[in-house]
């Protein structure tokens, strides 16, 4: 590999901005140095508030304590057994059926769910409009150059209906807490337990609107928060939750305890999703695009973290894409 890489985290000479000091350290492994200490202090405290936020909200709707963005990866399943196991939450599980989730990420969302006794739910867009928002969106960077140093654009659109559906869902259901399985690397603690601000989810809608294609936007207002919602629940925006910023993140131990749910590992994605067919091609758009890999900010984190060991990390993030899956996703998007 000729790329230079950060000699601490994995960070590459092509990720935007990013600078060396001359042991080759780069400047944001300096600037986490002290926010990572904290974040270790912080993990029992954010434990107890949520261990607060639960006996607050637990019990006192009708039907549900949480609704789970559910992709049937190892993260998202963890974090179901927890809410389910530790808690004992009534649940509903949401998946988004993109049209690339893997046979084996069915069978598992199908066993999990079954296994932890929760409900659960799909939601499968039409395939004309999710097929031109991917074709778009594999073309052309629509979203915020900010959204690129975190994700591809393919990523980011199906992540963007995802929140909107769970949002949507919880505040029509009264559900006061939204489950999500960012990794420790994919969201940093301090926005674990967060309450949804209607106002900046208003801001957020409207920036995920201006940036989609027109001629989608009327067929994709099943998916985003009506305006009148802002007014209607304003009292019943949920708290966003992502448990695993502050429990013991340990991927090994995660394969085994997620073989007590009946969780199995996916074979034929590519290394950084467990579910998602189309993240292979995604990753590749990006990377050819872009110079790095989508998936770099969040493995540096890991490395930084100690979760995951650098030459675990260089191997994710520097293997080339599935080659059968690329073309599995390009064919079917007929690119
Ligand atoms: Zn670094």
């Amino acid at each position: 590999m000729n790329l230079r890489l950060c000699t601490r985290c994995i960070l590459p000479e092509t990720f935007p901005n990013i600078k060396f000091d001359a042991d080759g350290v780069c400047h944001h492994c300096h600037q986490e140095e002290s926010a990572l200490a904290k974040s270790i202090a912080k993990k029992a405290e954010y434990r107890q508030k949520l261990d607060d936020l639960i006996s607050a909200t637990r019990d006192k709707t009708p039907a549900y304590d949480a609704i789970m963005a559910y992709s049937g990866g190892k993260d998202s399943s963890y974090t179901l057994k927890l809410l389910k196991e530790r808690y004992g939450l009534r649940i509903i599980a949401l998946t988004l059926d993109n049209h690339f989730v893997s046979p084996t990420a069915w069978d598992n969302i199908r066993a999990v769910v079954d296994k932890l006794g929760v409900d659960h739910m799909t939601f499968r867009p039409s395939w004309p409009l999710l097929k031109t928002l991917f074709c778009v969106t594999a073309r052309e960077d629509i979203f915020s150059p900010a959204t690129l140093l975190r994700a591809s654009t393919i990523c980011t659109a199906c992540i963007g209906i995802v929140k909107s559906l769970v949002l949507k869902t919880a505040l029509e259901m009264s559900i006061p807490l939204v489950g999500f399985g960012w990794s420790p690397g994919q969201a940093p603690i301090q926005s674990a337990i967060m309450k949804t601000n209607p106002s900046l989810i208003r801001q957020n809608q409207k920036a995920l609107k201006a940036a989609l294609p027109p001629d989608l936007l009327s067929s994709m207002a099943p998916y985003l928060l009506p305006d009148n919602y802002y007014d209607l629940y304003k009292d019943a925006f949920p708290y966003n939750i992502h448990p695993l910023a502050f429990f013991d993140y340990d991927e090994e131990r995660i394969k085994t305890e997620l073989k007590e749910i009946d969780w199995r590992a996916p074979t034929n994605t590519d290394t950084n999703s467990t579910n998602c067919m189309l993240n292979g091609f995604a990753n590749q758009c990006h990377i050819q695009r872009h110079g790095f890999h989508p998936y770099v900010w969040e493995i540096a984190n890991m490395v930084r973290q100690g979760i995951m060991s650098r030459a675990d990390g260089i191997e994710k993030i520097y293997s080339p894409q599935n080659p059968e899956q690329v073309l599995y996703a390009q064919q079917k998007l007929g690119l």
